[in-house]
Formats: structure tokens, sequence, C-alpha cells
């Protein structure tokens, strides 16, 4: 019985000494764990951090060359728009120059012209003011006999004049109207005999009434017609009651002539078949406005002069 106590008392002491060991056992382990776990944790904050580190320079290094690319980008499209500006600025001063070099040579060519034109041809003329003694017009042109009543003198006109007055007679005989000239430019010297005709027919007083004077500037020009219709018997009176008459007061503005003295007007006696070229567009102008070449005053009147022989 005692021997079998003893040994429990050994198993006991065994059992206990075994316990301890295995409470060290797992003391030591736990604690090894610890340590382990403790490390890594800490290896795993410091890659943390380092991560975040990295993140936030990978973020800053983007952020910076997204600021110096959109810098860039701002800088080019300023220097596109300047650029862009510039190129209007130049473009508009482009135009401004053309401009002014289309306006001084259109002035150019306005002033040549009206130094080419004689400044006589739309000149009024009154009983206070006649074309000097020794004004020719610069270019004649032979009238052909076939445009001429009586053949016997040769009649000549200004060539430009002649031109358009014969292209006006063309269209109306197309139009059935017949039409000849009796009279055209007549020189200083050759008025001047034919008013001392008029005196030795009519009377000095008669003579000045009708062949004198007004009428007499506006042949020496050169500018200037006296129309006739065939069956008046070579008479310029009763003129007014031709076919030739009828036609030219409703066309021959279209060709550039108007009638002087029209009747009624307060310049001058009732001359119908008495044409002056004025140009086509005084012409036109007076015909739609109602108005009389002497109706005008002469600054108006000079300011068609740089058109007078412009075809349209
Ligand atoms: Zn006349």
């Amino acid at each position: 019985m005692f021997n079998s106590y003893k040994k429990l008392e050994k198993w006991q002491k065994s059992l206990i000494r075994l316990s301890i060991l295995v409470t060290v056992v797992f003391v030591a382990l736990g604690w090894y764990t610890k340590v382990q776990l403790d490390t890594l944790s800490a290896n795993v904050a410091a890659l943390s951090s380092n991560l975040a580190i990295l993140e936030s320079k990978f973020s800053s290094t983007t952020a910076t060359l997204v600021n110096s690319i959109n810098q860039n980008n701002n800088s080019l499209n300023n220097a596109l728009n300047q650029q862009i500006q510039s190129s209007a600025v130049i473009a508009q001063q482009l135009g401004n120059y053309q401009q002014q070099v289309s306006t001084v040579s259109s002035t150019v060519s306005t002033l040549q012209k009206l130094s080419n034109t004689d400044q006589q041809l739309l000149q009024k003329y009154s009983k206070v003011f006649f074309l000097n003694e020794y004004y020719a017009p610069a270019k004649l042109a032979a009238i052909p006999g076939a445009y001429e009543y009586s053949e016997t003198k040769q009649l000549t006109l200004q060539a430009d004049v002649w031109t358009h007055l014969q292209k006006l007679i063309d269209d109306a005989k197309s139009a059935g109207v017949t039409m000849y000239v009796q009279s055209a430019y007549r020189s200083f010297n050759e008025q001047s005999a034919l008013k001392s005709d008029y005196k030795v027919i009519y009377g000095s007083g008669t003579a000045n009434s009708f062949a004198a004077d007004q009428g007499y500037s506006e042949h020496q020009l050169g500018t200037t017609v006296d129309m006739i219709a065939p069956g008046q018997g070579g008479n310029l009176d009763g003129f007014d009651t031709t076919k030739a008459y009828t036609w030219l007061l409703a066309n021959a503005y279209r060709y550039g002539f108007t009638l002087s003295y029209p009747k009624d007007n307060k310049f001058y006696v009732y001359e119908p078949w008495h044409w002056r070229f004025v140009g086509i567009k005084l012409a036109t102008d007076l015909r739609n406005q109602g108005k009389n070449f002497y109706d005008l005053d002469q600054r108006t009147i000079d300011t068609y002069l740089v058109n007078f022989f412009d075809i349209q």
C-alpha cells in the first residue's frame, strides 16, 4: 500500500514537471510568435509608408507634368491667337492700302479723262457768254453724203459725236424714220457770213433773234446739229410736225443728244431741229428729271464732263 502511494507521488511529480515544461514551451512559442508578428507588422507599415511616398511622388510629378503641358498649351494658344490677330490686322491694313491705291488710281484716271476732255463741250452759252472766235474742235469727222440733206457742202462734226449721231440716224432708219443732217459744225467765220445773210434777208433785229448768239456757239463746238426730215421742202420750220422729231423726242437721249431750246424755254427761240450732244449720262438724267440743259446750273453740268464720251 505504502509502496503504491509512493509510486503515485512520483507520477504526480513527473506530471507537474511535464506541465511546467509544456507551459514554458507554450510561453516561449507565444513570445516568439509575437516578436515575429511585430516584426512583420513593422515591415508592412514601412512598405505602406514607402508606397504612400511613391504614390505621392508620382501624383506630384504627374500634376507637375500636366501643369507644364497646360502651360505649354496656353502659350501655344496665345501665340497662335496673337498670330491670327496679327494676320487679321495685316490683312485689314492690306485691304485699306488696296482701297487707297484703287481710290487714288481711280482719281488719277478721272483727272486724266477730264484733262483730255474739252472743258467747253458742256459749257452753257448765253447772250453774254460765247465761244472764243479761235475755238475749233480738236478732231472733226466728215459726215458721209448719205447722211446729209444736201451734198453741196461737206459737213463735219466732232469725231466722237459723229459716232453717236450715226448710230442714232441708223437706228431711226431701222425703225422706219428717215432724217438727215442739215447743218453741223460751223466755224466762227461761217457763222458770221450766215448771220450777214440773215441780216440781208430779214433785217438785223430778226437775224439776231434766231440765227445768232446761243445757237451759234453750240454749232462752233462741233457737237450740235440741225436735223431735217424729207417732205419739208428743205425747211427747218415745221420739223416738230414730223415723225423724225417725235422719234428724236423719245429716243435722242439714248445717244447723248438733247434739245437745247424746247418750246417755251426761257433762254432762246424754240428750235425743234437743233440737237446738242451732251453725253448719254446727262441726256438721260435730263430726260428722267424732265429738265432742259439750260435749266441746270453750270456747276451741276460740269460734273458730267468726265462721262461725256462714255458709250453707256
Ligand atoms: Zn442749230
